[in-house]
Formats: C-alpha cells, sequence, structure tokens
C-alpha cells in the first residue's frame, strides 16, 4: 500500500464563490489525508488567516493562495499565486481596489437591468454574494429570485453574458503587473487549468513572461492534457501544481479528495520560494 502524502492546491472557501468555510476545508482535507492545501479564493484572500490557524490545529499544512482574474493581449484568464505574504501592502491594496471596482460594476449591471425593466435589488445581490467579492454569478441569482429569468443559464443568456444588453466589463490587472505583484509579495505564480480554454499560444506567452509554474491536475484535464501540460512544465522548468477546483454546493462537490498532487510538488514549490529569497 502507498503511503504517499498528497496536496490539493486549488480550494475555494465561502470567502469567494465557494460554500465551506476554511475550518471546513481543513476538516474536510483531514478527513481525506491531504497533507498540504491552498485555498485559492477569487480575488480574495480573507480566508488565509483562520486556514492557517486551524490547520496548525489539524496538522493540515496550509499554503497562501489566490486565484486571480487576469487579462493578457484581449484574453481573460485566471493566475493562481502561491506562496506570498497574505499581509503585503501592496498586494492587499490591490485586492481592496479590486473589490471596489467589482462592487462599482455590480452597481451597474443593476443599474442597466432597472433600465430594461428588470429591478433587482443590490442588497439582494450583496446577500447573495455574502463574504465574497460581488460577481455575475450573485445577480444571476437575484434575477432568479426576482422572478425576471427562469434560471442561472437563462440569466446569462438573455442579459449578463459577455456582450448582452446588461453586460460590463470586469476590472483586471494585465497578467504580467499580477505575475510582478505575487512575486513582489515573496510568491510564485501558476497558470490555472491551461487545458480548459487557454491554448498553447497564451501558455507559451505566459512562459516567456516568466510564469513560475502550469497547474497540470484539474477536473477539466483529461489525461492527455494533463501529460501535456507536465511536459511542457518540464521541459521549460517550472513547477506543476493541480487539485479540485472544489467549490461544495452541487456541481463538482464530489472533486476534493480525487484531484490532488503529490507532495513533493509543495516541497519544490517551497524551494523556488526560498531560492526567490536568496
Ligand atoms: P464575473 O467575474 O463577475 O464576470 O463572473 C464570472 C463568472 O460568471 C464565471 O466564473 C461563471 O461562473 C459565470 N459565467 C460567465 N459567463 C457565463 C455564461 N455565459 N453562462 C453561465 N455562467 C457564466
Ligand atoms: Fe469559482
Ligand atoms: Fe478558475
Ligand atoms: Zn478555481
Amino acid at each position: 500500500m502507498s503511503t504517499q502524502p498528497f496536496a490539493d492546491l486549488h480550494i475555494h472557501s465561502n470567502h469567494s464563490d465557494g460554500v465551506c468555510s476554511p475550518r471546513e476545508l481543513v476538516d474536510k482535507a483531514a478527513k481525506h489525508q491531504l497533507r498540504a492545501i491552498a485555498i485559492v479564493d477569487h480575488d480574495d484572500v480573507s480566508a488565509l488567516d483562520e486556514a492557517f490557524a486551524y490547520g496548525r490545529e489539524r496538522g493540515i499544512e496550509v499554503v497562501s493562495g489566490v486565484e486571480l482574474s487576469v487579462r493578457n493581449e484581449g484574453r481573460e484568464f485566471h493566475l493562481l499565486g502561491y506562496g506570498f505574504n497574505a499581509h503585503d501592502p501592496t498586494f492587499s491594496a490591490h485586492l481592496r481596489l479590486f473589490k471596489e471596482k467589482r462592487l462599482e460594476r455590480a452597481q451597474q449591471i443593476v443599474d442597466k437591468l432597472g433600465s430594461l425593466g428588470m429591478r433587482v435589488p443590490m442588497e439582494l445581490v450583496l446577500e447573495k454574494a455574502g463574504h465574497g467579492t460581488v460577481g455575475r454569478p450573485h445577480i444571476a441569482d437575484a434575477l432568479v429570485e426576482e422572478g425576471h429569468v427562469f434560471s442561472f443559464q437563462d440569466a446569462f443568456n438573455r442579459f449578463l453574458g459577455n456582450g448582452r444588453p446588461a453586460y460590463v466589463p470586469s476590472h483586471r490587472l494585465d497578467a504580467r503587473t499580477a505575475m510582478e505583484m505575487i512575486r513582489k509579495a515573496g510568491g510564485v505564480s501558476v497558470v490555472a487549468h491551461p487545458g480548459l480554454d487557454l491554448g498553447e499560444a497564451l501558455v507559451l506567452r505566459l512562459l516567456k513572461l516568466g510564469v513560475d509554474g502550469i497547474e497540470t491536475v484539474h477536473p477539466s484535464h483529461n489525461a492527455a492534457a494533463t501529460q501535456y501540460f507536465s511536459d511542457l512544465a518540464r521541459r521549460y522548468g517550472r513547477l506543476q501544481t493541480g487539485g479540485s477546483d472544489y467549490h461544495g454546493g452541487g456541481q463538482g462537490a464530489a472533486t476534493l479528495g480525487h484531484y490532488k498532487v503529490p507532495y513533493t510538488c509543495v516541497e519544490k514549490l517551497i524551494k523556488r520560494l526560498q531560492k526567490l529569497q536568496e
């Protein structure tokens, strides 16, 4: 029987669009016998302190993490950050600004919906967002609750999807700036789930820009994709990470414990962090 330890480096908490609290996630990690986890909330690091403290209590190693919404040459995608100082002033200031801009944008979307005759109370949208940074999914939920649309998907198809009448683009950092910011906060950056929709050219561009790693294990990657990105990471001498992208709740509820990487990935990540500090 193998006793190789594992890690899940892609988990969402209720500080973004996940369902579980940081404590519940640490408990789940213990249940699935993971040695280490990273909570990577969307553009938010407020879950980390609770996770660090409770992780120490339960003997689960918690690596700081975040999943940033970025853009590069007209493309929008997710960039993971790991091992940074969650209280770095510049980084914190950016995340605060980001949160404010998201709030302004949500209000603009709600105003557009209002002018289309679909009145949605902003309080309801914020209630849906809870701890997390407000986004279109919360507005979609509110539209459903107010009876303006048949379903979450209907809300996107008719109003909120890119190019639809209530669409407002979101504030995003350029990938290069985001990578620098993570680096300055003492962390490393990793291209999130490149197999989902990134395409080879963009991944190669990010490697050239100096991204530290590639997420190779992810529920959206089949065996061939994992192999492909793993070979690419090796060829460029970059890190490999991976995890479940667990959000809890309905869809994908069973991913935690199934999508994981050998703990050696964490050791390599820590080695790279140390090297950056030399
Ligand atoms: P935001 O960051 O506020 O632009 O919201 C992005 C999120 O909205 C994505 O992570 C998806 O969950 C959801 N989303 C975006 N476009 C669609 C779409 N066409 N259909 C369903 N969900 C979508
Ligand atoms: Fe998410
Ligand atoms: Fe993502
Ligand atoms: Zn994610």
